[in-house]
């Protein structure tokens, strides 16, 4: 038998031993080398007579196997977009033995009529534990912290479809496994072993002969769910009311979480329910069914890109320009010890950089270096971090008033107040003590850098460097190029993310950047609402039905409403628009100027805000200067909000492109998602356009809102374009390696 993933070896008792190991892999995945070659195992087992039992292990230190291949994955998914071509009829039946021939023969394997044991060693996720629910018996190490079993296919779309959603319930009961399928969060060897997902636990150097010894001892191994008389644990819904009532209950949370957006997890709901009630084969045959139903989606193609493909290669430095010395940070100066500034030096001291941390006064620079003590003694208390770890970190934070100090730094932060001239103050200030070869970050959120950088003697070294609040939940930096940012200065700044462990994109210069820009179109199009006579709460379930993580009132607040009406009025005399006569700028001024509700920060907005923080009602107030014009939300209107809500951001995106703020795709989709949590489930902004609606489709909605609402909603001439070229923004602003491809002479 010629095997590519596995070794292959049979011992004296005729018992085999398959190491999975995939050539050039740190990790193994379920690629199509490693099905064909579960295929071809499973047929020497079942039909050598001399071989008596099998054991699985793997040769690889990270684990047993991470799940599907997504990069393979990937490109099969979202076929369902087509489905204008073939009916999804057609499209299943195509596609059912593909999708069937791994749960097939991990069924196969299941009834060959001799034992399966599989040593677990380190993770196995998705594919993998479900080839590891397949054997009859699992050894888990428990000497591995690292070890992560789960089914994480939900987070990404999917479900999981080598007989995960059939197993795992009649192993461990419906009760149990729900959350484990629809939340998909990973659990160790310990929570595995007491739910009865693995049956023994032993060192790791012992758990292959642990398996072999269970192998041998049980030549006529069955699986629990074809012995006679088998019984679901804790029972099966339509003869349980217990259980029945948690599969109505799960029913409902799911919608009051996900409002149906995501079809992955209504699928896996469905699949469970109907699969429990048949034989195992035939449940076997519904997960199928029910996985290609949710892998022709759009929204399974989108989130694998994004949510897993597009953020692991940014995270990895995709954008970085090559050919640049990784800058190993020895140093860095944050300037401004405020809220930014403060949780800047926490997140680099956490990643074992010295800080210095500079405020006007040492009593500002203190308390700033305060909010890093603060995070570490919570995690102290909650166990997380040693009270050694602890005071190693914040030793590294230098508050001081000096650029003495700064000198020596290899990277400057500034985030002081959002004042063009202090800014400009505090670059003359640094430059004159910074080194040749330093950077001059700024982590301002509106002022143009290019405007910012005139103040600098080397605007070469000057780059925007935008974070996001509070720092260190945020995982997402937008860097920001101005016109005279050399390349050497962005790949010291994406060494510097990837330094801090965050996730950069990389933009081109423009009044709001990306991020700042398009987030705001959110906002502005739930003021418009309210300003035509739009019930506020209508405005805000219709935001979070869409898939947004608050109404676009709440975020309105959380900004802050005097900044709203600033940056409003900016930007129409940036513009020449009228803001303040027009009903939008009226109200905003009402709100702000006289009746001094400023948001969430005065506890008062356009909700009131309860002491800690948390929204408690609407304002009934807004009533009086509002006239409720629309106070019914029938499905026909919420389809039409719920499109103005994310056409709006997605026009401001493709204006993005047109601009050239924006040259990656990927950068698009994943600053939506992590800055502003533009829904998920449509993978972004721009799968949003090109995959959920598809651009020509897009482009007419948009036409057809533009009449009805306003320019704002207007195509530009790239969408038009693309349109009529039947091109994708993936295709049109690839990743910059496949650019750079396409420019190679053939
Ligand atoms: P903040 O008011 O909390 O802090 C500003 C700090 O700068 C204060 O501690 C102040 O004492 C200090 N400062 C003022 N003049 C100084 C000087 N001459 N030298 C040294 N320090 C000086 O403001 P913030 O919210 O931290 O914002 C800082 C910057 O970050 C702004 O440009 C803002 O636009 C940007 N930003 C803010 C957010 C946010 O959510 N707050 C998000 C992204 C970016």
């Amino acid at each position: 038998m010629k095997l590519e993933t596995f070794s292959w070896e049979v011992d004296g008792d005729g018992i085999a031993h398959a190491v999975f190991d995939v050539p050039g892999r740190s990790m193994n995945t379920l690629t199509g080398k490693a099905v064909a070659d579960i295929i071809a195992i499973t047929k020497e087992v079942a039909t050598n007579e001399a071989i008596k039992g099998l054991v699985l292990s793997s040769g690889k230190a990270s684990g047993f196997c991470a799940g599907a291949d997504l990069g393979e994955m990937g490109d099969r998914a979202g076929s369902g977009g087509d489905a204008k071509k073939k009916s999804v009829d057609e499209l299943k039946k195509e596609q059912f033995e593909a999708g069937f021939s791994l749960n097939g023969t991990l069924r196969k394997l299941e009834t060959c009529g001799k034992p399966v044991a599989v040593a677990l060693n380190g993770l196995a996720l998705g594919g993998g534990l479900e080839v590891a629910l397949a054997c009859h018996y699992r050894v888990a190490a428990n000497d591995n912290p690292k070890i992560q079993f789960g089914l994480p296919e939900a987070k990404i779309g999917l479900l999981p479809g080598a007989g995960g959603t059939q197993r795992l319930p009649r192993l461990i009961g419906i009760q149990a496994a729900l959350p484990l399928i629809l939340q998909g969060e990973p659990f160790d060897a310990q929570k595995a072993h007491a739910m009865g997902v693995v049956q023994e636990l032993a060192p790791g150097t012992e758990t292959v002969a642990r398996a072999k010894a269970w192998v041998k001892a049980n030549p006529k191994a069955k699986a629990p769910w074809d012995e006679k008389g088998f019984k679901v644990p804790g029972g099966v819904p339509h003869k349980s009311p217990g259980v029945g009532q948690v599969a109505t209950m799960s029913n409902m949370m799911l919608a009051a979480k996900t409002y149906g957006n995501y079809p992955a997890q209504k699928n896996i709901l469905s699949c469970i329910y109907e699969g429990i009630q048949v034989p195992i084969d035939a449940g076997l045959r519904i997960e199928t069914r029910y996985f290609i139903n949710t892998q022709q989606r759009p929204e399974a193609k989108a989130m694998i890109r994004s949510l897993f493909l597009s953020t692991q290669a940014l995270s990895k430095g995709a954008n970085r320009p090559a050919g640049y010395p990784k800058t190993e940070f020895k140093k860095i100066a944050v300037i401004g010890a405020g809220l930014m500034g403060a949780g800047i030096a926490y997140v680099q001291a956490k990643a074992g950089i010295p800080t210095v941390l500079v405020d006007v006064t040492m009593e500002a620079a203190e308390k700033g270096k305060q909010y890093s003590v603060r995070l570490v003694e919570k995690d102290i208390s909650r166990g997380k971090l040693t009270k050694e770890k602890g005071d190693a970190l914040l030793a590294l934070i230098t508050p001081t008033t000096s650029y003495d100090d700064v000198k020596g730094a290899d990277l400057v932060i500034e985030a002081v107040f959002e004042d063009e001239a202090l800014k400009a103050k505090i670059t003359q200030a640094a430059e004159a003590v910074m080194g040749e070869d330093a950077v001059y970050g700024t982590n301002t959120s509106t002022l143009p850098i290019t405007g910012l950088a005139k103040a600098s003697k080397r605007p070469a070294n000057f780059i925007g460097i935008h974070f996001f609040s509070p720092v260190e939940r945020m995982g997402l930096v937008e860097i920001i190029n101005g016109k005279e940012t050399s390349e050497a200065t962005l790949a010291k700044a994406v060494d510097y993310v990837l330094a801090i462990r965050k996730t950069p994109i990389v933009v081109n210069d423009s009044r709001g950047f990306y991020t700042s820009r398009c987030f705001g179109t959110y906002t502005q199009e739930g003021l418009e609402m309210l300003s035509e006579g739009i019930k506020p709460a209508i405005i805000e379930n219709v935001g979070r039905q869409a898939g947004m993580p608050m109404g676009a009132l709440e975020v309105s607040d959380s900004v802050g409403l005097d900044t709203a009406l600033k940056v409003g009025r900016a930007t129409a005399k940036a513009t020449g628009f009228d803001y303040n006569e027009a009903p939008l700028g009226k109200l905003m001024a009402w709100v702000v100027e006289d009746k001094g509700r400023v948001g969430r920060k005065a506890g008062k907005g356009f909700y009131d805000y309860n002491e800690q923080g948390k929204p408690d009602r609407l304002w009934p107030g807004l009533n009086d200067q509002i006239e409720v014009k629309i106070d019914e939300c029938p499905p026909a209107l919420k389809k039409e909000l719920t499109n103005r809500l994310l056409f709006r951001q997605a026009i401001e995106v493709s204006r993005c492109f047109e601009e050239g703020v924006i040259t990656d795709a990927r950068d698009g989709d994943i600053g939506s998602i992590l800055a502003w949590g533009f829904a998920p489930y449509t993978g972004g902004c721009v799968s949003y356009m090109d995959l959920i609606w598809g651009i020509p489709a897009f482009v007419a909605e948009a036409d057809r809102l533009a009449d009805k609402y306003g320019e704002r909603f207007r195509p530009g001439k790239l969408l038009r374009d693309m349109a009529a070229k039947g091109e994708t923004f993936y295709e049109r602003f690839p990743p910059a390696g496949e650019k750079a491809k396409v420019k190679e002479p053939a």
